[in-house]
């Protein structure tokens, strides 16, 4: 029988993780899972239908009329693929802010769990081998520094024609990393029998291969 596996890659935003990954799961043959998408695709129909997040009984009613599913690359919210939409400043805000409210959380992290039962996935986030696939056969922790992550980010913007400026995103990176590792659920840090790799001075083919040499 096929052996099954799961590589879990935690770390903070724009340490390369969602690349890194779509670049591992090519090489192996696995399929790729981001849970990032599915907390923006939640952000994202809570700002379209004005669902405040503080209001949990509107926000439990929208949980319950809501199908999210992450498939070959691409996000699906109600069926429909929106890649596009959640890749926003503003949808990384609201991705955090509902990444804090437990009934999201619990809804996200048991389809992730579903998905990584029924076949080899490699899967990012930042709760992943601390939580969501805690018995995954590897884990991985990447970072980078803040002003490196910010540099990335601020490139990748400007191509989208973005007009944030290089201390906006930085100041943007400063405030998800405090609020990603301080809050109370499921925060993001190193699992312990994760392997921290830094990105810093470390180009994305390089990452890749130090993890199919983990994977073996
Ligand atoms: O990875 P990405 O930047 O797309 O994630 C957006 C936000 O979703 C993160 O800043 C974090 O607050 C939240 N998130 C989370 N748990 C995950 C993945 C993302 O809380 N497993």
């Amino acid at each position: 029988m096929e052996r099954i596996f799961r590589i879990a890659v935690d770390g903070p935003s724009g340490a390369g993780k969602s690349t890194i990954a779509k670049n591992v799961a090519k090489k192996l043959g696995i399929d790729y899972i981001d849970t990032g998408a599915m907390y923006r695709a939640i952000g994202y129909k809570m700002k379209t239908e004005g669902v405040s997040p503080e209001d949990p009984e509107a926000v439990a009613r929208m949980l319950d009329a809501t199908e999210i599913d992450f498939s070959d690359g691409n996000i699906y919210l109600d069926g429909e693929i929106v890649n596009e939409e959640i890749r926003t400043p503003e949808m990384s805000t609201m991705a955090s802010v509902c990444s804090k409210i437990p009934a999201v959380r619990e809804k996200l992290v048991d389809i992730q769990r579903a998905m990584g039962q029924r076949k080899s996935v490699i899967m990012d986030g930042r709760d992943i081998g601390t939580n969501v696939l805690k018995d995954a056969e590897y884990k991985i922790y990447l970072t980078a520094s803040a002003e490196e992550r910010a540099r990335r980010r601020f490139l990748e913007l400007q191509e989208k024609g973005e007009t944030q400026t290089y201390e906006e995103v930085l100041e943007d990176i400063r405030q998800r990393d405090h609020s990603d590792m301080t809050r109370e659920l499921n925060p993001l840090r190193k699992a312990d029998d994760a392997i921290e790799l830094d990105s810093t001075k470390m180009d994305i083919d390089e990452v890749v291969e130090k993890i199919l040499e983990i994977v073996g």
